[in-house]
């Protein structure tokens, strides 16, 4: 932005206009001056386009500019991005929350709902918190225990701030630092297991550049086959799922398969591959036969 304008009155109208000519994207130039004005709702932004700036939002909306021309994602230099219901905060320190993700909370969300009068449900590998704080949102606030896990600290605290910002939702949550199963009480048997897990095989030729280059590596490789953390998941979750319990996973598009094979030899019966939106094979669902414990 103009450093001219830093010194007088400037409205989020000509901010807006001055942003969207200066990235070329209408939208994302919104978003950015949205979050600059501190408008909580997008009507409000709307209703404040007559406002001027203050020097500190300025400054603000000049720090995201030079991060999204710098070429970082719009959803990180925003801080914030919506995912289903819930508002998450998000940075570095995660994956950006996608659609497709939606889609495997909502299957989650799904199975979790028909169950009752009590569920204890366990997002592995929660990052932003994404899935399990929307579960923890949509399902009943009565009987609803979700477990969010996280091998990384840092994501953890990522997913912890989301908690504080879930509203009494927050109360039914817990988070656990540890490995997929690891994290979790020995002694529980939960309803349902839901993981997006990291899925996409080193050296991938079909890895996004911009994913590549700005998402934690920590949450997108498993292994020469993409299937490291999978395989994990599924052998070692049998044992921790009560009978006729759903373990239901993000899985790579060319996955389908494998993972069908994987579920099968570790005894989980009702297998399904649901596609996302694009029609690409995304969400594993199985149902465990009985506990092993
Ligand atoms: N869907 C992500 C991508 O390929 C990968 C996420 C993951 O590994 N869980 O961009």
């Amino acid at each position: 932005m103009a450093d001219e304008l830093h010194n007088q009155t400037v409205t989020w109208r000509e901010l807006w206009n001055e942003t969207a000519d200066l990235i070329g994207d209408r939208a994302h130039a919104r978003w950015l001056c949205e979050v600059a004005s501190s408008s909580a709702r997008p009507d409000e932004f709307l209703a404040e386009l007559d406002q001027a700036a203050t020097v500190r939002m300025v400054s603000h909306l000049d720090a995201m500019l030079a991060r999204y021309r710098a070429g970082e994602p719009v959803q990180y230099v925003l801080g914030q991005w919506s995912f289903r219901h819930i508002e998450l905060a998000i940075d570095r320190r995660v994956l950006i929350p996608r659609p497709e993700t939606e889609l495997v909370a909502e299957v989650a969300i799904e199975k979790a709902a028909a169950i009752g009068p009590t569920r204890l449900i366990a997002d592995l590998g929660t990052g932003s918190g994404a899935i399990g704080l929307a579960m923890a949102y949509e399902l009943p606030r009565e009987g609803t225990t979700v477990w969010i896990t996280d091998v990384s600290a840092d994501a953890l605290d990522v997913a912890r701030s989301n908690i504080a910002g879930l509203g009494p939702a927050g109360r039914n949550v817990r988070a656990a630092l540890g490995s997929w199963l690891d994290a979790l009480p020995a002694d529980e048997l939960f309803d349902v297991i839901v993981a997006n897990p990291p899925y996409v095989a080193v050296d991938s030729p079909d890895l996004e550049k911009a994913v590549g280059d700005w998402e934690p590596a920590g949450a997108l490789f498993a292994g020469p086959d993409g299937l490291d953390d999978i395989r994990t998941i599924v052998g070692e979750s049998t044992s921790r799922l009560r009978k006729g319990g759903w373990l239901i996973l993000e899985i790579g598009a060319d996955q389908s398969e494998p993972v069908r094979e994987l579920m099968a030899a570790a005894g989980y019966v009702d297998i399904e591959v649901r596609p996302d939106l694009a029609g690409l094979d995304r969400i594993a669902i199985g149902r465990a036969p009985s506990s092993t414990t």
